[in-house]
């Protein structure tokens, strides 16, 4: 195990797998449910789930404010729900974003639940192999600034963007045993662990 702390949003939505599938690839993953347990933390994953409870769930154990903070100074890596909480342009009402993320990210963008669907997608940093990708009420990224890179997409659109020091997914990578792109997200965390990255927001 290395020295590596990641958290993982804990108070709604598929963070359960998340924390296994960092844990499996090598560092130590806590289920984050209340404000003081960020200061124990390097990089925090924020699950899928529903967007509008996450949203309701913040100012209860853990702030909004909380969660930018954190994600000013450090690493993190939104999948599904969590990508529009890191997004912008979401015309939900119910919805606050943190915007860490210049990418205008529209819910439930490819359809209803029965409209979830599997697509294998190549990733920018491991092309030799696909990656099985499972989008369930997926956001869609609608467009990206220019701090976004791309790392995979499906048709026309970004399915998976990094600026800075963030990630974001539209699809779930922890409901697959592929731990890739939580190995990348790992990497991230270290290198600004290490010093090697500047902490870019
Ligand atoms: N449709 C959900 C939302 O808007 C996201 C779905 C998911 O995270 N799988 O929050």
């Amino acid at each position: 195990m290395s020295d590596l702390r990641i958290g993982v949003l804990g108070i709604q939505g598929a963070y359960a797998r998340h924390a296994e599938m960092l844990s499996s690839a090598g560092v130590a993953a806590e289920i984050i449910k209340y404000r003081e347990q960020l200061s124990g933390i390097t990089g925090l994953v924020i699950p899928g789930g529903e967007s509008t409870t996450l949203t309701r769930m913040m100012g209860f154990r853990i702030d909004y404010e909380d969660i930018l903070n954190f994600a000013a100074a450090f690493p993190v890596f939104g999948t599904c729900a969590g990508l529009i909480l890191l997004g912008t342009g979401c015309k939900d009402p119910r919805i606050r974003q943190l915007g860490f993320l210049d990418a205008v990210v529209t819910r439930n963008a490819y359809g209803s639940q029965k409209e979830s669907f599997t697509e294998e997608i190549t990733l920018a940093f491991d092309p030799g192999k696909h990656f099985h990708a499972i989008f369930i009420r997926a956001p869609k990224i609608l467009s990206t600034g220019r701090s976004v890179r791309v790392l995979a997409a499906y048709g026309n659109q970004p399915v998976l963007i990094e600026s800075g020091m963030h990630l974001g997914a539209s699809f779930h990578p922890e409901l697959t045993q592929d731990s890739r792109i939580h190995r990348y997200f790992i990497q991230k965390v270290k290198e600004i662990n290490d010093g090697k990255t500047r902490r870019t927001a």
